[in-house]
């Protein structure tokens, strides 16, 4: 389906309670969620039929709406089912979901009260195209001239459409410049995330990650921490500064698309993913796939 535009695909997506068929999923240029990102999502991926950690994405799903003020008009058990019932009715079993919630179109200014909170989930085949060996090249980053701004100005916490605005413009910086992604500071100058993911470093058996205080403290990136200590690794969650990244042997990227991505390069520093990158990249996917998981135990 590659190239095939989003809103051209066949199939089903679930749309405020009820499955449309995929084209007949629109709505209207007045809805508020387009106008004032009065919207967030999710984004999962079901592995052998199975959701992985798809209690905690119903969850940050309705936490981020209540977040920005909605409250969603389905249970988590009612999200959960109709999840299910997207990935039945389309046949897949390996596959990204994407849950959204917005604002509709009853009025068009800034105050969003009096308009109604809708839900949508779709769900199409998103493999990870890339063997680990061909992970373990590495991806290149460049810095982003944009910085995660401070919780007090905006809601680091929610998977919020308006928190993308300069993920998306730090993107299209870092692939117009020949990089696959851009790595971003936040507001105080320390090394936050990348534009859809979050960020380790290693050295010998020790891991550090930048503190989640201003940017999403991402379900993958808690996975694997606790994967990383179980595996014998002492794991330091603190601020970082980008100097710093001389210090270290590897980097790597995690996030649900993400999984677990070696980088080479990130801005002046170097990289050669190995060992460490290695052993994270076949945890996170042996507990992630169903038969892989069951197999471990
Ligand atoms: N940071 C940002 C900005 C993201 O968009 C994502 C992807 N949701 C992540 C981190 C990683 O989050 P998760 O592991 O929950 O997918």
């Amino acid at each position: 389906m590659a190239g095939v535009p989003m809103d051209q695909r066949e199939g089903w997506i679930w749309f405020d309670g009820e499955l449309k068929p995929w084209k007949d999923a629109k709505i209207h240029v007045l809805t508020h969620g387009l106008h004032y990102a009065s919207s967030v999502f999710e984004g999962e991926r079901c592995y052998g039929g199975e959701i992985f950690k798809s209690a905690e994405h119903t969850e940050r799903l309705i936490r981020s709406a209540a977040t920005l003020d909605m409250q969603l008009p389905y249970s988590a058990e009612e999200i959960e089912a109709a999840k299910r019932l997207v990935l039945d009715k389309n046949g897949l079993t390996d596959a990204y979901l994407r849950p959204v919630v917005w604002r509709g179109s009853e009025e068009l200014s800034v105050p969003a009260r009096n308009n109604k909170v809708h839900v949508a989930i779709a769900a199409w085949v998103w493999p990870s195209y890339f063997s680990t060996e061909e992970k373990l090249k590495g991806i290149r980053l460049e810095w982003s001239k944009w910085r995660r701004p401070d919780p007090a100005t905006i809601p680091h916490t929610a998977k919020a459409a308006g928190l993308y605005m300069i993920c998306t413009l730090s993107k299209d910086a870092a692939m117009a410049n020949g990089y696959a992604d851009a790595l971003m500071l936040d507001y105080r100058g320390y090394v936050a995330e990348a534009t859809g993911a979050n960020v380790f470093f290693i050295k010998g058996k020790n891991i550090v990650t930048p503190t989640p205080d201003c940017i999403l403290n991402g379900i993958t990136r808690q996975t694997v921490i606790q994967l990383a200590k179980d595996a014998g690794y002492t794991v330091t969650e603190r601020h970082m500064k980008p100097e710093e990244l001389a210090e270290f042997d590897e980097c790597f990227l995690t996030g649900t698309a993400a999984e677990v991505t070696p980088v080479s390069e990130v801005g002046e520093y170097r990289f050669t993913p190995g060992n460490g990158c290695r052993e994270l990249i076949e945890l996170y996917t042996a507990a992630s796939h169903p038969a892989k998981a069951a197999a471990a135990e």
